[in-house]
């Protein structure tokens, strides 16, 4: 098993706890029993520090967890978690050509919504190489592209799109933003407190 959590003792010891490909993916393990078990050298109790390997996401856990309302990725940020370029062609395969949830759908229609808001806009401009705005540019009319051809999943997902993001990413998609309101969730609150 790949899949670990290390913890590092203050005697500089580290004890291993290994955990399957689902374990890890969705935080399956036990974490009182994990944080309550005491260093395997010296017996303390607390930790230093401590680092996790998580699998890359793939076909098998994407579909698992699409048709599974009870699996997260992560209990939080979920949805910041996926957006990344290298989850885009998986992410296209699942909503075109396999049986989710219909929730699990819009997660991921709000995540590629996402990939658009983030490489896009004036957040790319900080201190970042012009090569990589460019690269990031292409990859958010890759996605928009994409979406364009997919607009009747996008609008079933709309109510559940922030605002701010659905403002920076339908105009891309070729949709028309109006502003609703739908800014109070927690999901926007917690983009906000990422974003800043
Ligand atoms: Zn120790």
């Amino acid at each position: 098993m790949k899949y670990k959590l290390i913890k590092i003792c203050k005697c500089g010891n580290r004890d291993e706890i290994r955990f399957t490909k689902r374990e890890a993916a969705f935080d399956l393990y036990d974490t009182k029993e994990v944080w309550d078990s005491k260093c395997s050298k010296c017996g303390e109790k607390k930790w230093l520090s401590s680092q996790v390997t998580k699998p890359e996401f793939d076909k098998e856990l994407m579909l698992e967890w699409g048709n599974n309302i009870d699996l997260f990725f992560e209990e939080q940020d979920e949805e910041l978690m996926l957006a990344e370029e290298k989850n885009i062609d998986l992410i296209l395969d699942i909503i075109d050509n396999h049986k989710i949830l219909d929730h699990k759908r819009i997660i991921l229609v709000e995540v590629l919504c996402v990939l658009i808001y983030d490489n896009s806009g004036e957040l790319i401009d900080k201190e970042i190489k012009l090569k990589e705005v460019e690269n990031r540019s292409k990859m958010a009319a890759r996605v928009a592209n994409e979406l364009k051809s997919r607009k009747k999943l996008v609008l079933l997902a709309e109510s559940w799109i922030m605002d701010y993001i659905k403002e920076r990413a339908f105009p891309k998609i070729g949709l028309k933003y109006s502003e609703t309101n739908n800014g109070k969730s927690s999901f926007w609150s917690k983009l906000k407190y990422y974003f800043q």
